[in-house]
């Protein structure tokens, strides 16, 4: 039977898009369920602009786990996650959760800290 290739949104397809439209991208560990910020302007930086995260498996980055780890990436902080990968699989259950980046968030910093902004890191 033959596979069905997922379509990507443009915003997805690399690296580079995914810098210029603010693309919110998590590593996400299938074993662990640790998610991850991902420092996409070192990635392009060592990678190249158009390199592309779909079907990229990396290892968990907790030393006890180094389980199946795999890129999610949203438009926006309160968008979907969407794993990346070419297949119409869900290891990470984002798609059964409907996490949204906000969800990974850790809790609200006391007022008068500075808010991180997490979703365009420079
Ligand atoms: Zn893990």
């Amino acid at each position: 039977m033959a596979r069905q290739r997922r379509i990507w949104p443009i915003s997805f397809r690399t690296v580079g898009t995914m810098l210029e439209r603010g693309v919110i991208v998590r590593v996400g560990c299938a074993r662990c369920d640790t998610f991850f910020d991902v420092d996409l302007a070192a990635i392009a930086a060592k990678r190249g602009p158009n390199f592309n995260l779909v079907d990229q498996e990396i290892k968990c980055k907790v030393s006890r786990c180094r389980g199946p780890s795999y890129f999610v990436a949203a438009e926006s902080r309160d968008a979907r996650l969407i794993t990346l990968i070419d297949a119409d699989v869900d290891p990470l259950s984002v798609n059964k959760r409907g996490l949204r980046p906000l969800d990974l968030e850790p809790p609200e910093p006391p007022i008068g800290a500075a808010p991180a902004d997490r979703a365009n890191p420079v």
